[in-house]
């Protein structure tokens, strides 16, 4: 669905922020692309919608370049930026505009949008509130229903119960045929509802994997002090590391572990290497 090949970007020369990006987005999945701030995860969105060109090499979604931004294709794809500049309308003026724009528009998704985040769409969308702006243009992106979602910090500027009220939206509406990418910096808020994770560290992907894969190879658990773990720090309950999993069982992973780990520069080549091997 997604295929980068050899994709480099900087907003100066001499200065880039991704270098010879190789990645593929199979259809169907729910990805969590996670970095620390500053990593690139906006640049590699805007990439994939068109709104910013490679310097080189080549990207394509659904077998184009989203740089030409065909009507057929902006139709297909929602990008929902991290920072929301919305017209001066009411919340219902919005949707009624943005609405017949995409094919697939669900009105039952957006009556359940409406219904769990309890926002009042007659008041004038630059009156609201951060959060409440961002609550109504996640109703937009999930009600569009677009094979491909591209969410950028969507939890930023929402409180505790409009995460949860969000991760469960997300959960019960995304369909087995809809590809989701989700940037965050906020590790936790993607636990259990991502399938695959991508790791954006110093300008390159460090892996693409499904969770699944990665619990086959890794453990995430309380260790000792003396255990060979590739990587440990202190938590409330103890001490807690990532280990080869030399189990036949899957773990449990710890996608703040599996982060820390996997950025930190003591065990980051480690981490790397036996995730995709
Ligand atoms: P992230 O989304 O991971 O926080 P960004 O893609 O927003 O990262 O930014 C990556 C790098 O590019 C950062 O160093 C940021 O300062 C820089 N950057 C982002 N947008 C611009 C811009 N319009 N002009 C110049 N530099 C930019």
């Amino acid at each position: 669905m997604i295929q980068l090949t050899n994709v480099s970007f900087g907003y100066r020369r001499q200065k880039p922020v991704l270098q010879e990006i190789n990645l593929e987005i199979k259809p169907g999945n729910i990805y969590g692309l996670l970095g620390k701030n500053g990593e690139g995860k906006t640049t590699l969105l805007n990439i994939m919608s068109g709104l910013l060109f490679p310097d080189k090499g080549e990207c394509l979604v659904f077998n184009e370049m989203p740089e030409k931004r065909k009507a057929h294709f902006l139709q297909n794809i929602f990008l929902l930026p991290e920072e929301i500049n919305l017209p001066d309308v009411t919340g219902q003026e919005y949707i009624k505009m943005f609405a017949p724009f995409y094919p697939t528009f669900s009105n039952e998704i957006f009556e359940a949008c409406k219904e769990s985040f309890d926002i009042d769409l007659t008041a004038p969308l630059r009156k609201m509130s951060l959060g409440q702006k961002k609550k109504a243009a996640i109703m937009l992106a999930l009600s569009a229903n677009t094979p491909l979602l591209l969410m950028d910090e969507p939890t930023n500027g929402l409180d505790i119960p409009s995460k949860s009220i969000f991760r469960k939206l997300l959960a019960s509406h995304i369909s087995e045929e809809q590809t989701v990418i989700i940037s965050t910096h906020q590790v936790r808020d993607l636990e259990s509802l991502i399938d695959s994770v991508i790791i954006l560290d110093r300008k390159e992907i460090l892996f693409n994997k499904p969770l699944d894969e990665i619990s086959r190879k890794l453990d995430f658990r309380k260790v000792e002090t003396e255990e060979a773990s590739f990587y440990s720090e202190p938590s409330p309950s103890g001490t807690v590391g990532v280990v080869v999993n030399d189990t036949a069982e899957k773990s449990i992973v710890s996608l703040e572990l599996l982060f820390n780990a996997a950025t930190s520069s003591a065990s980051r080549s480690k981490i790397k290497d036996i995730i995709n091997h």
